[in-house]
């Protein structure tokens, strides 16, 4: 039986997002929580897979307590069994840490995976690191910014846009891929999922002592990354009428832009016209 997982995160719904301008990290105990967008799609790729050929899904997530919610929202939409690593001393992980994080609670609660399946991307950090540093971490091959999979015997064959190429690739098992939002939309929660949910859903919750993990190489205190400043940029706008004859006009702008052009067509005009 294939034994697929997916990582799911939860992340932000709302725009206003509570930040702690103290640690520059979300306050997510005060943002109501969602499945991140590519992790649904993941997880819709691994139901397709099971409904194709059978299989085994376990949705696993790190993050803090209330991430449940989405453990939850993955049995009721077709997953087996859910699995929360949570702990103070996980929070504040940089992708390198989340990575080394999931990758050793994967090892113990899923051994003899077949096929882990992550989102491309999450909404609210956006660094597109964990999937392929997951599978570094556990030694399997990846491939990232998958749109379509399907398995056949021990192979995953796949294919994903790049550069304006259409890439097919195929894979051995144990491996790792990281989903888009393309092809796999979100799907409704039937009603016979909604009790799966609720009644007697299979979620183990971790921490890091359960987990075995050194508690220097986890959280804020194993992370290399340190967020030093967090903000909204303001873009400021102005508009200027350049007026006079064209040659006037075109003085004008490398006047002003010479940076801008010179960077474009690897000059440096601002020393050449002195
Ligand atoms: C107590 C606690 C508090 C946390 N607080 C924050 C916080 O304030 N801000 C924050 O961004 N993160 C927080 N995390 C989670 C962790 O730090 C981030 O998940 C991590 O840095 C991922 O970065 P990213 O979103 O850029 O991942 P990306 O690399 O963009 O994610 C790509 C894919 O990797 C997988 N993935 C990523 N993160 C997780 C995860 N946590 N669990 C399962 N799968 C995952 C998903 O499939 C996702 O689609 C917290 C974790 C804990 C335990």
């Amino acid at each position: 039986m294939l034994k697929l997982v997916v990582c799911i995160k939860q992340v932000p719904m709302v725009s206003e997002l509570p930040w702690d301008p103290a640690t520059g990290t979300i306050q997510r105990d005060l943002a109501e929580g969602m499945m991140n967008p590519a992790c649904r799609s993941a997880l819709d790729a691994a139901l397709r897979i099971k409904e194709a050929a059978g299989g085994e899904i376990t949705a696993i997530t790190m993050g803090p307590p209330m991430a449940e919610e989405i453990l939850r929202e993955a049995i009721a939409l077709g997953a087996d069994r859910g699995v929360l690593l949570t702990d103070r001393k996980m929070a504040g992980a940089d992708t390198s840490v989340t990575s080394h994080t999931l990758a050793r609670a994967i090892e113990k609660a899923c051994p003899g995976f077949d096929l882990i399946l992550c989102g491309f991307s999450t909404i609210d950090s956006e660094t597109a690191q964990v999937g392929p540093q997951l599978a570094e971490e556990l030694d399997i091959p990846g491939v990232a910014y998958v749109n379509e999979l399907e398995i056949s015997g021990r192979t995953v064959r796949m294919q994903r846009f790049t550069d304006n190429f259409l890439e097919t690739l195929e894979m051995d098992l144990p491996g790792l891929v990281t989903v888009t939002t393309g092809r796999y939309a979100p799907r409704h929660v039937p009603l016979g999922g909604l009790q799966a949910a609720f009644a007697g859903a299979d979620i183990v919750s971790l921490d890091a002592a359960a987990v075995g993990l050194d508690p220097e190489r986890i959280g804020a205190k194993g992370s290399a990354t340190k967020i030093r400043n967090v903000y909204s940029p303001t873009a400021g706008k102005k508009n200027i009428v350049l007026t006079g004859a064209p040659k006037r006009i075109v003085e004008q702008l490398f006047e002003r832009f010479d940076d801008k052009i010179g960077g474009a067509i690897g000059r440096d005009l601002k020393t050449e016209r002195k």
